[in-house]
């Protein structure tokens, strides 16, 4: 299997299969990097919503580099990873401060920037200025372990940069990036993951030894993961007339900084859930069980419990907002989204 062998069915099947996605259509590497950045660990079709509001309130990396938190924090909420939205803030000042607002264009600085990795780097700097590098990330690590009938866990970082070195040796000098996409293509729409992929409709299947050898379904092999750890909360939503009770969570941490509906840190009965109200100062009428929710992380599960309840005043040391100010100028995670919509 050589370079051209692969390249060449996969452009053309690309040129024709491609979905029409927004930032297909630009090589400005601002745009393409907020649209990398957002799809890590998001799918495509919740992006795109996202995608063209942040780019219509920050249409640069000089409008993102002005931009205060609560702003970006906001145009991020309900994406989740708002570490993600963060870096790119930080990268954008740093990309005005240091290289004087016009990107670094090679993949190697690049990746100086926070939050910029090898998968980052490789796709905007291969999208955006034609460098010969690769993009590897699950869709592509995918494709080529079944292509190769790689069975090597994909878990480990060593595994996964020699399959990034292999990788690299097959971008085409000519369109490194339409190559890197189409590999992500395929790994999006036909080499699926959980369950068969789709063979019939693969520009690679003459190639493919996973295909050849009915392996595909079961690769890339990744170590077993550790089960998630889970953490029981108890949420308050608290009403002063048209105020709710809000709190900041601390700097450190899991959702580091984010808004949140006062809470404790186990699940409380009742009674309980009455004496953490008098313990934050708060005279409450009737307490109202919630609907419990659960909300999953990459490596924690929430259990959370919640009560209603109506106080005498905005004290207890929170911030109380009204549901507009709430909906406008602070961001609650998308953990709290049931909870939200009692109110
Ligand atoms: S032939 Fe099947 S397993 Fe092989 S790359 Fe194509 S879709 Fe994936």
């Amino acid at each position: 299997m050589t370079a051209e062998n692969i390249t060449a069915p996969l452009l053309a099947w690309y040129e024709s299969a491609q979905r029409d996605l927004p930032w297909r259509h630009t090589r400005d590497p601002y745009r393409i990097w907020v649209s990398e950045v957002m799809l890590q660990q998001t799918r495509v079709e919740a992006v795109r919503g996202y995608y063209e509001r942040f780019l219509q309130a920050l249409p640069d990396v000089q409008a993102l580099a002005q931009a205060e938190e609560p702003v970006y924090l906001k145009l991020w909420e309900g994406l989740g990873y708002y570490s993600r939205v963060r870096n790119l803030h930080r990268a954008a000042v740093m990309v005005c401060e240091e290289y004087g607002g016009e990107f670094p264009a090679s993949s190697a600085q690049l990746r100086k920037l926070p939050g910029i990795g090898d998968y980052t780097a490789g796709a905007v700097a291969s999208i955006a200025f034609g460098e010969r590098v690769p993009a590897v990330d699950g869709n592509v690590l995918r494709v080529v372990t079944r292509l190769w009938d790689d069975s090597r866990p994909v878990s480990d970082p060593k595994v996964r940069a020699a399959l990034r070195e292999q990788v690299a040796a097959l971008v085409p000098e000519a369109a490194p990036g339409a190559f890197n996409q189409a590999l992500m293509e395929l790994g999006a729409t036909v080499c699926v993951p959980n369950g068969a992929p789709h063979c019939a409709d693969c520009p690679l299947s003459h190639l493919c030894e996973g295909f050849r050898l009915g392996t595909a379904a079961g690769l890339p092999v990744k170590a077993s993961k550790k089960p998630r750890r889970i953490e029981e909360r108890t949420v308050f939503l608290l009403r002063c007339g048209e105020l709710v009770a809000l709190r900041r969570r601390p700097e450190a941490g899991l959702l580091g900084g984010m808004w949140e509906f006062p809470a404790a840190e186990e699940a409380l009965a009742p009674a309980a859930a009455r004496g953490q109200l008098a313990a934050w100062g708060l005279e409450t009428g009737q307490l109202l069980s919630l609907r419990p929710a659960k909300h999953i992380f990459t490596h924690i599960e929430w259990h959370m419990t919640g009560y209603y309840a109506a106080c005498t005043a905005p004290v207890g040391g929170f911030t109380w907002a009204t549901l507009p100010q709430l909906r406008e100028d602070y961001t609650l995670p998308s953990a709290f989204r049931s909870f939200l919509a009692v109110l």
